[in-house]
């Protein structure tokens, strides 16, 4: 889940196609539209056999503020391997609590942050 974050963030388009279950990969991957990826946040996560599920938020930068997708992603183990199977994602604008967790990913507390807010 991270690694696919990660692949999201860098635009890995090979990465993702590959870690996606052949009956739901999309045939072509544009990520030159994705929005600005700051931080992800696992809130969930759930594995039972060859089943697994992740519930996570991935927040992007607006400008200004913060944005949201949230997914709870469905994944299948086969040959040793999970990949992505399904998920129905939906996105909000993310209105952070001075107390919580930074969006930009620096680990800080909101009100703590140094970076542009
Ligand atoms: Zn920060």
């Amino acid at each position: 889940m991270r690694s696919r974050f990660t692949a999201f963030v860098l635009k890995l388009e090979d990465y993702l196609r590959a870690s996606w279950h052949d009956s739901t990969r999309p045939t072509a991957l544009d990520l030159h539209h994705s929005p600005d990826w700051a931080s992800l946040r696992i809130l969930d996560s759930d594995e039972n056999g060859n089943t697994g599920h992740v519930h996570f938020q991935a927040i992007y930068r607006l400008n200004p503020g913060w944005g949201y997708l949230q997914e709870r992603s469905h994944f299948v183990r086969e040959n040793g391997r999970w990949y992505y199977l399904e998920g129905q994602p939906h996105e909000g604008v993310l209105k952070p609590g001075r107390n919580e967790p930074c969006p930009c990913g620096c680990g800080r507390k909101f009100k703590a942050c140094e970076g542009p807010k």
